[in-house]
């Protein structure tokens, strides 16, 4: 172990430990991303998290830049200060019990922050974009039609389009998807869970998402 006492560490400065965040981290929150040894994406840690991992000799290797750099006590044998430096993807050995690694019908928890990333914060049906909270999740088939609460049976809808629509099938209310729904792979998820996701973040999770995602194009029209 090295010797950081990360909970005293959590505001910055202590007596002999120091938490340096690089321009890239802007703060302490900017989350990690962790991946398997073959550098399958896994979750989102803080760099409490990471450290920890570090000092277990979890850590296979990094990729992307650095975040943190973690100033430790100073070591009476050599003199020597130790130092820590987490990285924006750490990649690590071990399991984490996390079913969407190995599992590929693996399907991820439904809710309206990941619904509305999917779908870019565009309403799936006039096309507009909105903020969170103007958006809703409107269920394609209506549960009064025996529509279910799932990936494939959910759009993201502005409130006047899911007003208009009401309880009937777009055929019935002669409204037209702009894109039909899909369940995120479990690194679409990760991506769509992110609350920050730096650039190499990003690139990285590109890489582990299908070729024919949605997302792709989705993205970049975000950046745009
Ligand atoms: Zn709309």
């Amino acid at each position: 172990m090295l010797g950081i006492d990360l909970d005293r560490a959590d505001h910055g400065f202590q007596d002999n430990l120091r938490i340096v965040a690089t321009p890239a981290a802007r703060g302490l929150s900017q989350l990690v991303l962790r991946t398997d040894i073959a550098g399958m994406p896994l979750e989102w840690i803080d760099y409490k998290e990471a450290a920890r991992l570090y000092h277990q000799e979890q850590v296979a290797y990094t990729c992307g830049s650095p975040l943190y750099k973690l100033y430790g006590g100073t070591n009476a044998a050599s003199g020597l200060r130790t130092m820590l430096e987490v990285n924006s993807i750490v990649a690590t050995v071990g399991h984490t019990g996390n079913p969407g690694n190995t599992r590929h019908d693996y399907i991820p928890p439904l809710n309206n922050q990941t619904l509305f990333r999917r779908d870019a914060y565009l309403c799936m049906y006039c096309s507009m974009r909105f903020p969170s909270r103007e958006l809703s999740r409107d269920h394609i088939r209506p549960f009064s039609q025996g529509g279910l609460d799932i990936w494939t049976n959910v759009v993201t809808a502005c409130r006047r389009c899911n007003n208009q629509k009401a309880s009937r099938t777009p055929e019935q209310a002669r409204m037209q998807l702009i894109a039909v729904p899909f369940t995120p792979t479990y690194a679409e998820y990760i991506f769509l869970k992110g609350r920050r996701v730096l650039a190499d973040q990003m690139e990285y999770l590109l890489a582990h998402f299908p070729r024919s995602s949605p997302l792709h194009d989705r993205i970049q029209r975000w950046l745009s």
